[in-house]
């Protein structure tokens, strides 16, 4: 339930308003603007009055919402979010650019591909130090060796890092020392994983899983933000559909439903969604024209080579190409690359 409170209301009104509600047993989720208060209440909302709050002076109005998602809730909080990555901004008018390997394979590899997409312009750094791989006879990753080689790139470069974490067992290291935790697709309904995450104030980036509905994934945001933590950004990764052609199917519509229903930032990860270098490029500007707050793209010093998903992977020439594009097209768009 949403109660409008009006934004010229006195301050003692408002106080009294909300311990009113408090002693109804709910949760207030309290965000003011510019015309209005709004004041999301979680809980069971079933013993509220509405006509009984709605004729107090200062409430304007008061809404039932009918989704189950409240703090990702668009009508729970009307601005989009903006999240703060030790002050490099996701959301809003910034898109950022995600780019990196696929999985941290040695000092020499990172370092390479680091620098070359630092100086082609990406905003953070990604790389799988833990890879979810669907045999368990593929490479899994360098593990905690990894991430040290990932914050050496980040020191190099001065990039932010942004890593999958797949055991609640490595929280501690991953809170300590990435800037942004990637809860990968296969991971997205791990709910005792999300509890845990929204425990820390870390940036989560929360890749759709791949047979999700909006509102199952919305709700896993809601997990992490139940437990106070609100720095949610979510990942459009393609989702499984009748087509073999593409490794997913890039569900662009996507973005103006997360759009209109949540207030969080969206991204889209054009490479696992198609599977293919050469798709990268024109899903990419999809993304940007459908509204997305940024992308997140593989790129490979050597793509023949790679350990994982080398065949989706960009070199580091033709992600500075396009970069160029993504800056063009952004700014069409009203957002800065940054
Ligand atoms: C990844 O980004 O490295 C990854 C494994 O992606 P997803 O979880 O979307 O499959
Ligand atoms: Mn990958």
């Amino acid at each position: 339930m949403i109660v409008v409170v009006k934004a010229n209301a006195p301050e003692k009104e408002i106080e009294k308003l909300m311990e009113i509600l408090k002693q109804k047993g709910m949760e207030i989720n309290y965000s003011k603007g510019v015309d209005h208060i709004i004041m999301g209440l979680i809980g069971d909302t079933r013993s509220i009055d509405v006509d009984s709050i709605a004729s107090i002076d200062i409430v304007d109005k008061v809404l039932r919402v009918q989704e189950p998602y409240k703090k990702a809730n668009r009508t729970f909080h009307p601005e989009d979010s903006v999240i703060d990555v030790n002050g490099r901004k996701v959301g809003g008018k910034n898109f950022s650019v995600i780019a990196g390997p696929c999985s941290i394979e040695s000092e020499e590899q990172i370092l390479e591909v680091a620098k070359s997409v630092k100086e082609s312009g990406a905003t953070f750094l990604r790389g799988g130090a833990f890879k979810p791989r669907t045999s368990p006879y593929s490479f899994q990753g360098m593990g905690l060796d990894g991430l040290e080689l990932l914050k050496l790139a980040r020191k190099e470069t001065g990039l932010p890092i942004v890593s999958e974490l797949m055991s609640t067992e490595f929280l501690q290291a991953f809170v300590d020392d990435v800037d942004i935790i990637q809860v990968g697709a296969r991971n997205m309904q791990n709910f005792a994983m999300l509890r845990e995450l929204g425990m820390c104030d870390k940036p989560i980036l929360l890749k759709r899983g791949m047979s999700a509905t909006i509102e199952e994934w919305l709700m896993s945001a809601e997990y992490i933000m139940k437990e106070g933590n609100d720095n949610v950004i979510l990942c459009e990764r393609g989702i499984r559909t009748f087509e073999t052609f593409t490794r997913n199917t890039l569900d662009l519509s996507a973005i103006p439903a997360i759009k209109k229903k949540s207030h969080l930032p969206i991204i889209v990860d054009p490479s696992h969604s198609t599977g293919m270098w050469w798709m990268v490029e024109s899903m990419a500007k999809a993304a940007v024209a459908a509204g997305a707050d940024g992308v997140m793209i593989e790129v490979h010093n050597s793509p023949e080579t790679a350990l994982c998903d080398g065949a989706q992977s960009l070199k580091p020439d033709k992600f500075r190409e396009l970069m160029v594009t993504l800056n063009k097209y952004a700014e069409l768009e009203g957002k800065v690359i940054g």
